[in-house]
């Protein structure tokens, strides 16, 4: 998390009504921290020729001196990653042993520290500012975040400290996500992967627009968990009452290159698994059946392969993990799996061997004729990764039906050698 601007102070001197005033009414983001209260909350902000980012630290300080030593690890980079920070203070109160508290952990940062004297209303509240300087920084500033008093100085000050290139918050990695119907495991199966000593959760939390995301490493690969619906820090005792929230799950797909789709094997697939299994298949995503409470079935592996493969067949490259979350098994399988998906989710391929490739499938079973005509391919080529997507150029697009295409995709791809990701193929007239 790189913020350019981070705004830190005790509980109630402020934070989030001097955040409002900054950001004015953009569209914020919302971290989760383990073993913080509150949320951090960010958004990108402006002034005059510069944008930025700012962020809201919440409820980091509320634990005081005890704040726990992983937090304040993580407090402590991101105090030294941001450009500035603005110590938030409440003016009518004065100091207190809270405020001293946050003092010393800034003051090996106080070239970048502005402190806001907040709630200063009105003239006459003025001379309280000056007690404020016992608190050892130099610049000093009186707002009234509530009436915005003082806040185009602030910026003004601050202005020149900031860069002109605004920071993008992307995280890199394998993006990767859970669906699948309430109950099935799928807070279970996360956080019995977040929680595994192979894997190593990175910053101090996930940053996204339409969901948590957590930055995660495995393996020396980097991941990122999707979380759409908030089943990461849904409360245990809450399960059962989720309706399935088809518009979440369908954002957490859209967002990511693997989808884990989790299944209760124990209950069998149901139509609403199917339902699901089709958002991801229509939308090409890397997939990973995840056959979960496998501690609870007689079957073996084999008889339960057999099923899912026959219940599920247009998943037919998605590799599938038996796992039991309650007993901790199989769970690297997962990601091991997701590793495999996403290199040949992501393999280019070269022009000369796809096209060899679809030479052979058209030697193995040539399309229909077209209206009495043969129908031929003059070339192919690969558009896209992410997924591999395969462009062909033909005499008649007309003449690629539904059938002989499904048989032509999956021939395509065992000669690309592509088994774990999805081929999209698009046809084209010349010209
Ligand atoms: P946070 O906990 O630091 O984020 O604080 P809030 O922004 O939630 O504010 C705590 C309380 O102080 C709220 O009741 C605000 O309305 C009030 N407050 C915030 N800014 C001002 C201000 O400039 N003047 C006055 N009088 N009250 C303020
Ligand atoms: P979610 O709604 O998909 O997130 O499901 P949860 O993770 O909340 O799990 C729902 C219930 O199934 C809880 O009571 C879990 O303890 C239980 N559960 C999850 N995974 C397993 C498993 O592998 N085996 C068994 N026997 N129970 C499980």
């Amino acid at each position: 998390m790189k913020n350019q601007v981070l705004i830190v102070g005790r509980p109630n001197v402020g934070k989030s009504t001097l955040f409002n005033r900054i950001v004015g009414r953009r569209k914020s983001i919302v971290h989760g921290i383990p073993g913080v209260t509150r949320d951090i909350i960010e958004s990108e902000a402006s002034w005059k020729d510069k944008k930025f980012m700012v962020a809201d630290t919440g409820g980091i300080f509320e634990g005081g001196e005890e704040m726990s030593e992983k937090v304040e690890k993580q407090v402590k980079k991101a105090l030294s990653e941001a450009q500035v920070i603005l110590f938030v203070v409440d003016g009518r109160e004065g100091i207190t042993a809270g405020d001293e508290y946050i003092a010393r952990m800034l003051y090996p940062y106080r070239e970048k520290v502005f402190l806001v004297v907040n709630k200063i209303d009105s003239e006459k509240l003025q001379k309280n500012v000056y007690d404020f300087y016992a608190l050892g920084f130099e610049k000093v500033f009186p707002v009234s975040a509530q009436h915005g008093i003082g806040v185009a100085e602030l910026l003004d000050a601050l202005h020149s400290l900031l860069p002109d290139e605004p920071v993008k918050l992307e995280y890199s990695g394998i993006k990767v996500s859970f669906v699948g119907r309430p109950n099935v495991g799928k807070s279970s199966l996360i956080n019995a992967i977040l929680g595994s000593e192979r894997v190593i959760v990175s910053e101090v939390a996930g940053t996204t627009r339409d969901a948590v995301e957590v930055p995660f490493e495995y393996k020396g690969k980097e991941f990122v968990l999707i979380d759409t619906a908030g089943i990461r820090r849904r409360p245990k005792v809450e399960y059962g009452v989720e309706f399935f929230a088809v518009g979440r799950s369908i954002k957490a797909i859209e967002m990511s290159d693997v989808v884990c789709l989790v299944l209760d094997i124990s209950e069998g697939i149901t139509n609403q698994d199917k339902k699901i299994a089709g958002l991801i298949e229509r939308r090409f995503k890397g997939c990973v059946i995840v056959a979960n409470k496998f501690d609870l079935v007689k079957a073996t592996k084999e008889q339960a392969q057999d099923y899912i493969r026959k219940e599920l067949h247009f998943l037919d490259f998605a590799p599938i993990v038996f796992t039991s979350a309650i007993r901790q098994e199989g769970i690297q399988d997962i990601l091991d799996n997701a590793i495999l998906v996403y290199q040949d989710y992501t393999k280019q391929h070269k022009t000369s061997f796809i096209n060899r490739a679809v030479q052979k499938v058209l030697k193995e079973k040539a399309p229909p004729l077209h209206k009495g005509r043969e129908v031929k391919v003059y070339y192919a080529h690969q558009e896209e990764a992410k997924p591999p997507t395969i462009a062909i150029i033909t005499n008649y697009p007309d003449g690629w039906r539904e059938s002989y295409r499904t048989f032509f995709v999956r021939r395509l791809r065992e000669y690309l050698g592509i088994r774990y990701s999805p081929l999209k193929l698009i046809v084209r007239g010349r010209e």
